[in-house]
């Protein structure tokens, strides 16, 4: 094989009971990259469609990724790369995660396969800590393996697949505003009162028992976050107006995806999901906010080859 074109999807992270731990992968949106065997040693990224981000390898996530890979085996080949960017960078559905994650994973394609899909993760997290300084894999987990994750941190971490209820739909708005990251992650607190700690892993235990026993109502009653939301949620125009019309239209519950701006919601089925869309996205509508909105099934596979030659 000497070349390949692959869907690299966009994700949610943290999932509110689960910040920085959680995530899970979507169906409709996500970039499109192709990778090519060179003669030339090394990593570079040709072109890129979409969006201004940096050519240059060691300032693109998809480099850094891509030569941590290559760091660690020997190949005859260099390796170009085309983005095809759908995912806006900086909108809290996992750009850099899917811009990381496909590059490893078409170069591994092309290299026949020497790493598993969850050895990968510990190359697309160098792109990661390029994006946000600091190698998180809530995000390229669930692009490279499908479905939602667990990330339990460690000097061994391990990754997690769950399982997830047939009929699990996921609602997107993207307000078009800007939420740098690093803003983000500034609101948040250093310590937690243990009371609020212990509400938190007993919601994400048990939002993690229902997606093995399909428990919708438990789903529903966990799917909270009672740590970062409250700060992080006053950065996000009229997201408690935005979240309450999501529950009232009969989703299971609502929260900021990743360090936001994009918001989420998770609904038992898709008529539900349509439903919620559709009043979620009036709030931004009303208020003259730019924005986009998906309904998307759980992506249970993650990267898709398209072509390869
Ligand atoms: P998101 O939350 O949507 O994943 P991040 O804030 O994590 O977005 O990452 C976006 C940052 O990563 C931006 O500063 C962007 O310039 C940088 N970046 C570098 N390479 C890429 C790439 N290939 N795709 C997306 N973002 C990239």
């Amino acid at each position: 094989m000497k070349e390949i074109k692959l869907f690299s999807p966009a994700t949610v992270a943290n999932v509110s009971c689960g910040f920085d731990v959680l995530g899970f992968c979507l169906d409709p949106i996500g970039d499109e990259m192709v990778i090519r065997k060179s003669k030339q040693l090394g990593v570079r990224i040709i072109k890129i469609v979409g969006q201004e981000l940096p050519l240059e390898t060691k300032k693109n996530v998809a480099g850094v990724a891509a030569e941590a890979l290559l760091s660690e085996i020997d190949s005859e080949y260099g390796f170009e790369i085309e983005i095809y960017k759908h995912i806006k960078a900086g909108s809290g559905i996992g750009s850099s995660a899917a811009s990381s994650a496909g590059a490893v994973f078409g170069i591994n394609a092309l290299l026949g396969f020497p790493f598993t899909a969850k050895e990968l993760i510990r190359f697309a997290m160098k792109g990661e800590e390029l994006a946000s300084g600091a190698a998180h894999a809530d995000n390229v987990s669930p692009a490279l393996l499908g479905g939602f994750t667990l990330v339990r941190c460690g000097e061994t971490p391990d990754i997690i697949q769950l399982p997830c209820p047939n009929n699990l739909h996921a609602v997107i708005i993207h307000p078009e505003i800007e939420l740098k990251t690093a803003d983000a992650r500034s609101v948040l607190k250093k310590t937690i009162p243990l009371e609020k700690a212990i509400t938190q892993w007993g919601n994400l235990a048990a939002f993690i028992s229902a997606l093995y026993t399909s428990d919708y109502e438990l789903i529903s009653r966990s799917l909270k976050d009672v740590i970062i939301e409250p700060n992080r949620s006053a950065l996000i125009p009229y997201f408690d107006n935005i979240k309450e019309a999501a529950i009232n239209a009969g989703a299971l519950g609502s929260g900021i995806s990743g360090s936001g701006p994009s918001i989420f919601a998770l609904t038992n089925g898709e008529v539900t999901a349509e439903k919620t869309r559709d009043e979620m996205v009036k709030i931004l509508q009303s208020a003259k906010i730019e924005h986009s909105s998906y309904v998307s099934k759980i992506n249970m596979q993650g990267i898709q080859i398209l072509e390869q030659r």
